[in-house]
């Protein structure tokens, strides 16, 4: 979500690295004194308080992160927290530290020295297999010989038909855990056989590998030739070295749990119906001259938003401040134009109370909204909201700002330039909702975006895993098993068929609802996927010969009550002459502009933009538009809430339905946002990983 206003930035007073490093100096001189003495060997008079200054050098740590104070600092806190951790853990240690050694050096190291031996048992397996797979399409009878009729009837009966393996193999061991059981102990048994047959000088080992290759090649090939072989080779494929193949779509959300779940030894694929990733994560860069561009989606990366900065670090793309004079708006307010240079003495057009008359948006926002925001604790939680906030989830944001004591004159200026940019403005939108939004951005004091364009960060995520991502592929409907589910999609003129363990659906739910699922969801989470809204946004994006704005001393935000809404500078931090001003537009008026021809939607933007910069149909050029509703793949922006919502589905959004997960912004407790995006993609990796251990 776009947000304009920097107004934390006012509200709290910061402490300095310089503060920092002063105020725990001592403490961490101490530490070092006592790691310095710990790591010689001896044994400090203090020692025991070793774990406590442990721990809290890790907290100091972390604050410094979050605050970026800076190498020279989080360095040396780093620095003593490995050195600190090696202390802790060396008496631990020897006996992992062997198994993994030999698990990473010996057993490899081992098996190169018997390389001979290594093939001959592949060939031992591998010949036979691969004689009766061939064998089983000529002559059925060498099948027969080998697996017997009961065999051949049993594997009709497991792969007949579609969905029939699990069912046949719980009537025959009883239950699910039964099954489990039965596999267990018919692996280790053929280990168990393959090991002992060693004491008959190998003899017995080679007759059970050759038996098993013969055995389970004529299964395969009787499955292949008799049977349903999609059904066979999907069930085998499940039960091959990684247990579990995950899907998700190319998102935010759906490349941070793919890149984590890759990262933990899983399979996954990745099914995206576009031929980019990213998703809401688009640069537009074709309408423009001069190799300029603009942000059609995400666009403010703030300090704040850890998951994110995280991935921005680790694949080294280039993060660029946004200055704070940037983010102070001009206000457009009943065709009168406002600067932030007036401060205090400012007219504005509406009837405010006297007490209000001084304040101006911050203090408006600090005396109206900062103080009930600063009580909601922690939105991330998975018990949020704490009981006494509920009831603002059953009032309009307008509602709760009248209950505050703001005026409507104040209301006017408090709903411009980012309350509206939400759903069908405050009016409509729960109270709650958005005093989460504000909570979450209490720490924030620097926003950033990527030189070159956001779009950077989902390409370079895509391309740590090019291969597991399928584009083009258009998910058309889910089918959940007992042990598996069935993802059917749409590859061009084809329908293809995948089948997975577990699936994470990270398909915005403006999507999800009209895919078939089956067996349809609980109640519950049916009722949230059919009527979690989504925010209209259409984004306008004009280009100016000149930037002649910023020769007129005007900032490139401006926060208006023309049909435009909020207007911003893509070009801020792009050199040249040429400048683009963008409208976003949001909510019923973006709507409007649904279907609308592009040219129309530019000649419309300008004549209202000419209000605020006056000179912009003198310098106008051309542009380029997007509406998100317009886009078959979202059909919609960011997800919000009307009054009731929250407390009756809101919980629910995440919850996993059996063996489908599910991740993307409207999960997390920052809708709207990258690292809401990131953040849920994360959490149902884990899901994923924990539900396959
Ligand atoms: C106008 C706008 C402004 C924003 N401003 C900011 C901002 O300033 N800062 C910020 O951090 N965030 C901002 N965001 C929000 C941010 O972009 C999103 O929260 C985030 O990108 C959502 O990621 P996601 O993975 O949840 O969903 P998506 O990005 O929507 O990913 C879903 C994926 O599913 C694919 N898909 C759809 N249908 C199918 C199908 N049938 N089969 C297969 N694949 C399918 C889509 O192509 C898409 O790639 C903004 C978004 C918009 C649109």
């Amino acid at each position: 979500m776009a947000h304009p206003c920097q107004i934390w930035l006012k509200l709290r007073p910061t402490m300095t690295s310089g503060d920092f490093g002063r105020e725990h100096a001592a403490r961490w001189a101490e530490a070092e004194e006592l790691l310095r003495q710990l790591e010689g060997g001896k044994k400090p008079v203090d020692g025991a308080s070793f774990p406590k200054r442990f721990r809290e050098i890790g907290g100091d740590l972390a604050l410094a992160r979050r605050r970026m104070y800076g190498s020279a600092i989080t360095e040396r806190l780093n620095d003593l927290v490995i050195r600190g951790h090696a202390v802790m853990d060396r008496s631990r240690r020897s006996g992992w530290r062997s198994f993994v050694e030999f698990v990473t050096g010996g057993f490899p190291r081992a098996v190169r020295s018997e390389w001979r031996l290594f093939w001959l048992c592949n060939a031992a397996f591998w010949i036979p297999f691969l004689g009766m797979l061939w064998i089983a399409g000529h002559d059925m009878r060498w099948v027969q010989a080998v697996i017997g009729t009961e065999g051949m009837s049993n594997m009709e009966d497991m792969y007949g038909g579609r969905s029939q393996q699990i069912a046949h193999l719980r009537s025959e061991y009883g239950s699910n855990f039964m099954m489990f059981c039965f596999y267990i102990y018919n692996n280790v048994a053929i280990d168990f056989r393959v090991f002992a047959g060693g004491i008959l000088a190998g003899l017995g080992t080679m007759f059970f590998i050759v038996f098993n290759g013969l055995h389970i090649g004529a299964s395969a090939g009787y499955a292949n030739h008799a049977c349903d072989p999609q059904s066979f080779w999907t069930f085998v494929a499940g039960h091959s070295s990684y247990e579990l193949l995950g899907m998700v779509v190319a998102g935010m959300a759906g490349l941070a749990a793919a890149l984590e779940l890759l990262e933990a030894g899983h399979e996954v694929t990745v099914l995206e119906a576009r031929l980019r990733p990213g998703g809401r994560v688009y640069t537009l860069r074709d309408p423009f001259s001069d190799g300029l561009y603009a942000e059609a989606g995400a666009l403010f990366i703030p300090d704040h938003h850890d998951a994110v900065l995280r991935y921005i670090r680790r694949f080294n793309l280039p993060l660029a401040p946004i200055p704070s004079r940037a983010m102070v708006s001009i206000y457009y307010l009943r065709d009168t134009r406002i600067l932030a240079s007036e401060g205090a003495s400012a007219r504005w057009p509406v009837e405010l109370k006297p007490e209000e008359q001084r304040l101006g948006p911050v203090g408006l926002w600090n005396r109206y909204i900062t103080p009930t925001a600063r009580k909601l604790g922690d939105p991330s939680r998975p018990d949020w909201p704490p009981e006494e906030f509920r009831r603002l989830d059953s009032i309009s944001f307008a509602a709760f700002l009248r209950e505050q004591g703001a005026s409507e004159g104040a209301i006017a200026i408090l709903r411009l330039g980012y309350f509206d940019l939400f759903g069908d403005g405050i009016d409509q939108t729960s109270a709650l909702f958005l005093l989460r939004d504000t909570a979450m951005r209490k720490d924030e004091k620097q926003t950033y975006c990527l030189r070159n364009g956001n779009d950077q960060l989902p390409k370079a995520m895509a391309a740590a895993m090019k291969d597991r991502i399928r584009y083009g592929c258009a998910v058309q409907r889910i089918e959940q098993e007992t042990a598996r589910v069935r993802v059917v999609y749409r590859r061009g003129l084809e329908t293809e068929t995948i089948t997975a363990d577990r699936v994470i659906c990270a398909l915005p739910f403006s999507i999800l609802r009209g895919i078939e699922v089956e067996p349809g969801f609980s109640p519950v989470k049916a009722r949230a996927v059919e009527t979690l809204p989504y925010t209209s946004v259409c984004r306008i994006f004009l280009q100016f010969r000149t930037k002649f704005w910023a020769r007129q001393g005007l900032p490139g935000s401006a926060n208006t009550d023309l049909p435009i809404m909020w207007c911003w500078d893509p070009t801020l931090l792009q050199g040249g002459p040429r400048g683009i001003l963008e409208a976003y537009i949001a909510g019923p008026t973006a709507r409007k502009l649904v279907g609308m021809k592009e040219t129309d939607r530019l000649l419309f933007a300008l004549t209202e933009m000419d209000k605020v910069y006056p000179g912009s149909r003198r310098e106008f050029e051309g542009g380029g538009t997007k509406s998100w509703d317009e886009d078959e793949w979202q059909r919609g922006d960011y997800a919000w809430c009307r009054p009731g919502q929250m407390t009756t589905f809101g919980a629910q959004l995440a919850t996993p339905e059996g063996r489908i997960h599910f991740a993307g912004e409207h999960t997390s407790a920052w809708p709207g946002w990258m690292q809401g995006a990131v953040v849920s993609g994360l959490r149902a990796a884990r899901e994923v990983h924990e539900a396959a251990a």
